[in-house]
């Protein structure tokens, strides 16, 4: 794959994929953190005197036009950060899109509208990408966050333009998470947690080859606990994933990884902020585990000081409720003291350690959900297959 210093952009038409996909409130952009994350490949664009046309999807319009929905607010956004004017174009293809791209000039920079505005995008449209292709001379995709999803501007277009590859943001992801696939350093501390069992197996299957210890946490713990014969009381179970669950545990011992469930839990009978709150070890009938108990906190926070690398995929409890949070702020904490290399993936969890105002001290967030989930599990994206065709 190139890197986008590698390709030829001076004074070229540049198509760059953004990942654009930001909050809006009142017609203003609440948090410009992805858009601040896609300025180096910008300004380097800008540098080079490339003819920069950036082009993003925005929430889900479902292929039809919705106001609400225009990335008009991220043109003023970003020309406040970049210091230069970017133009805007309310159509994202047709002839006012392509008379825009055609007078911009060295340096320029233009914003497309909304490309789910139009079906073709989910739907990896040819007709759509051969639009979106008109006077494109480079392509580069800087939008990690998307590179799961075989969409028209990721995939079908990028077929379509010879030259092409990734800006900074997704080199920076791909260097990251690469490491801690294929350079493992030991002890190697796997961290899971969050909501499902269903949507971490796979990076669980993919990541215990080289996890020393595996330290896991959340609702899903409680799908293990039940499976192993623990009691759970009213704590989320998928009951259709506990032979799975079984299963991996049975691994983990075959391979020698050390599988740690939580020894006590945070237990609530209703969730509300102001419920009456439990420390248990043994979940007793019409409660539930909402988060990891001050004893686990502790034990896995010891195991996370003492590892090389880090993996962290899934908040330990419900953290976006304050009595709820100390356990997931605990191990933020722990992730951040601690020497190792550590990679946190999932939106919940890079939301978590900002919480936990670590976010300076982890090696890297990453910018995609999905995307980097997919990643950690040892899949191709194919916004990333794509870009190492000829
Ligand atoms: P990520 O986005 O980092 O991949 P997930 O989406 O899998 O993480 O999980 C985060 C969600 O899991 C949060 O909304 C959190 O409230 C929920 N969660 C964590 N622990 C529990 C629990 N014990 N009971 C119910 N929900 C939980
Ligand atoms: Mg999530």
């Amino acid at each position: 794959m190139k890197y986008v210093e590698q390709l030829p952009v001076q004074g070229k038409t540049v198509f760059l994929r953004v990942d654009f996909n930001v909050p809006l409130k009142d017609g203003r952009v609440e948090d410009d953190t992805r858009i601040k994350a896609a300025l180096p490949t910008i300004k380097f664009l800008q540098e080079k005197g490339a003819r920069i046309i950036l082009a993003s999807h925005l929430g889900r319009p479902k292929g039809q036009r919705k106001p609400e929905l225009s990335l008009k607010p991220v043109a003023q956004r970003l020309a406040e950060l970049l210091g230069a004017e970017v133009k805007f174009c309310p159509e994202t293809v047709g002839p006012l899109a392509q008379q825009m791209k055609k007078s911009l000039g060295e340096r320029e920079v233009l914003l497309l509208e909304n490309l789910r505005f139009h079906p073709g995008e989910t739907g990896d449209d040819e007709e759509f990408a051969r639009q979106l292709a008109e006077g494109i001379e480079v392509y580069v995709n800087d939008a990690f966050g998307t590179c799961h999803r075989a969409h028209a501007s990721v995939h079908a277009l990028a077929r379509l333009v010879p030259l092409k590859g990734a800006g900074f943001l997704v080199k920076k992801e791909v260097e990251n998470l690469s490491r801690v696939l294929k350079n493992p350093a030991h002890p190697y501390v796997l961290i899971a947690g969050g909501a499902k069992v269903s949507d971490k197996i796979p990076v669980l299957k993919n990541l215990m080859s080289h996890a020393d210890k595996v330290l896991v946490g959340g609702a899903m713990a409680y799908t293990f606990l039940k499976a192993s014969g623990k009691p759970v009381g009213n704590s989320l179970v998928e009951e259709e994933m506990m032979e799975e669950a079984l299963g991996i545990m049975e691994e983990a011992e075959r391979k020698g990884t050390e599988f740690l469930l939580p020894e006590d839990h945070r237990c609530v009978r209703e969730i509300s902020e102001d419920a009456q709150v439990k420390i248990m070890e043994e979940i007793e009938d019409e409660w539930k585990g909402v988060d990891i108990g001050p004893r686990t906190e502790k034990l896995y926070g010891e195991k996370i000081r003492q590892a090389a690398m880090i993996v962290w995929n899934g908040p330990m409890g419900i953290f976006e409720m304050e009595p709820f949070s100390g356990g997931t702020v605990a191990v933020a904490k722990a992730v951040a003291d601690s020497p190792a290399f550590s990679v946190v993936g999932g939106g919940d969890s890079a939301s978590a350690v900002k919480k936990a105002g670590v976010q300076d001290r982890i090696s890297h967030i990453s910018t995609g959900g999905g995307a980097s989930l997919e990643f950690l599990s040892g899949k191709t994206l194919p916004g990333l297959e794509v870009l190492e065709e000829g």
